[in-house]
């Protein structure tokens, strides 16, 4: 049977594959001439893997014995910085260029298992630090839609290949919405899970106190399958949760929920009139509540008093941990080396080559914040706020299941249009960091559209809920009208 691409979800990819109707390989060629066809424009992978078929020629055993998961064979593409054994992971760096992952990443092993097939690796910001993939050392991503246009970042390589059917699902990893913004920019679903629900096993740090790996699907129902498999405690990390964990009842019962109640809604409106906010971006958003509204959803109007100060807090909390996270490429132990005259200059001269410049900003204003004289004012600081900001959200849950808001303030943006301000890039993330600085999970679901320049971009709704609560994520993101693209 031809396989249409554009069609398939992972679900339906999997009853055909159970079906006969065609193999993992076949259906991993198609993939692979997909990304022959489109990648040379849209560079969403940095490369295609050699032995994606003998991936899906094994997935096709397992099959046969019937040993098969609802993700044997299912084609998957992977986010720069997560390790696969063998693989090179180059986090997008120069830095990195040459080095192979000598182990696999928990989430990766866990695939593997599965007989998922994973057919390269994705285009990122450089160690995941940015928000449109344009500072990746070997270039930009561009949006499938429009080409002129920014997939989003960090995680821009992921989101592009499953928008563009040259994946049918991908993982990306989310420091302040890196799969989250890119998800809202291509048109499809982004989780970012509650910290600590996936291992950290084998992704590069970014600011470890911040990093959840997460799935891109074409749909919420895929977005849930993925992080079934990937999900879970893990010796190998220490901040990972069971399940047990959430499912004692406990933060959930306060609203009564249960028994077929519908969810009730929080809305901040306070933290949505800024103008800095797209005019479609916010009609999309108050046209997803009134929906919600019409479908029997409670529609809430809640207070997160110090939400204002979330963006100010993720960049000192986050480039204080980056400063720690990256001393480790310091041209002796991993990847780069270049020669000085002594010693410590081989140290300056290895990271001033294989650094790009948005990390090094990163390194400076982290080693800044915490530089002694500094580390009150600026890094407890700062803490001290995140506690508030999350006693916030913990205090609005007591009235409200989950909590809506745009994903981002603007649909993609054109290439080139933000690079020379990192300010202005950094307000990209203003909804996003929320859930990163409170552990809280949360999902990007298409919600709506808005035509620029002849071309209809998609807009994102973003869905928080509480700790470990990713099931009302699901449950109500799978009833957002999308106005674009496919059902959702
Ligand atoms: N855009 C944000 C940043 O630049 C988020 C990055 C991320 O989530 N990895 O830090």
């Amino acid at each position: 049977m031809p396989i249409k691409l554009g069609e398939l979800t992972i679900k339906k990819a999997h009853d055909h594959l159970m079906k006969g109707d065609f193999t993992a390989v076949e259906l991993t060629r198609a993939y692979l001439d997909e990304i022959k066809k489109k990648d040379g424009e849209i560079h969403a992978y940095l490369e295609v893997f050699g032995d994606a078929l003998d991936a899906a020629k094994r997935a096709d055993q397992m099959i046969e014995e019937g040993r098969a998961g609802l993700l044997t064979g299912i084609p998957i593409a992977i986010k720069d910085n997560i390790l696969i054994k063998g693989k090179i992971a180059s986090a997008a760096s120069k830095m990195l260029e040459d080095h192979h992952a000598t182990y696999d990443a928990t989430v990766i092993a866990k695939l593997a298992q599965q007989g998922a097939v994973f057919l390269g690796r994705t285009n990122m910001d450089e160690f995941a630090m940015g928000g449109s993939t344009e500072n990746s050392a070997y270039g930009v991503t561009k949006n499938p839609l429009d080409p002129t246009r920014v997939a989003g970042g960090s995680s821009g390589g992921s989101a592009a290949a499953v928008a563009a059917n040259m994946a049918l699902a991908a993982l990306g990893s989310d420091t302040g919405g890196s799969i989250r913004q890119p998800a809202s920019f291509c048109g499809v679903v982004g989780l970012k899970p509650t910290y600590g629900r996936v291992s950290r096993y084998g992704v590069m740090a970014m600011g470890s106190s911040l990093d959840q790996i997460g799935p891109f699907a074409k749909t919420v129902g895929d977005a849930k399958i993925l992080l079934d498999v990937i999900k879970g405690k893990d010796a190998k990390d220490g901040t990972t949760i069971g399940d047990e964990t959430y499912n004692d009842g406990k933060g959930r019962s306060e609203n009564g929920r249960g028994g077929g109640k519908k969810a009730v809604i929080g809305v901040p409106r306070h933290f949505l009139s800024g103008d800095g906010i797209d005019k479609a971006v916010m009609e999309a958003f108050d046209e997803s509540i009134v929906s919600f509204e019409k479908k029997g959803y409670e529609i809430k109007e809640i207070k997160l008093p110090n939400i204002s100060y979330s963006l100010l807090v993720y960049y000192i909390i986050m480039p204080a941990e980056v400063s720690a996270n990256m001393a480790r490429f310091d041209g002796m132990r991993f990847g780069l080396r270049k020669e000085g005259e002594n010693g410590i200059r081989d140290y300056f001269e290895s990271r001033r080559a294989g650094f790009g410049s948005e990390v090094i900003r990163r390194i400076l204003l982290g080693t800044y914040v915490l530089s002694s004289g500094y580390y009150d004012a600026y890094y407890n600081r700062a803490n001290a706020v995140r506690k508030m900001i999350t006693d916030d959200f913990l205090g609005a849950f007591k009235s409200v299941d989950v909590i809506m808001t745009p994903t981002a303030p603007s649909p993609a943006f054109r290439i080139g249009e933000k690079t020379a301000d990192p300010m202005a890039m950094y307000l990209e993330d203003i909804f996003t960091v929320t859930a990163n600085l409170t552990g809280l999970p949360a999902i990007s679901v298409p919600c709506g559209s808005t035509m620029r320049d002849g071309v209809e971009l998609p807009i994102g709704l973003q869905i928080t809920a509480r700790h470990g609560d990713e099931e009302s994520l699901f449950s109500v993101g799978e009833e957002v009208r999308c106005s674009f693209g496919e059902e959702v």
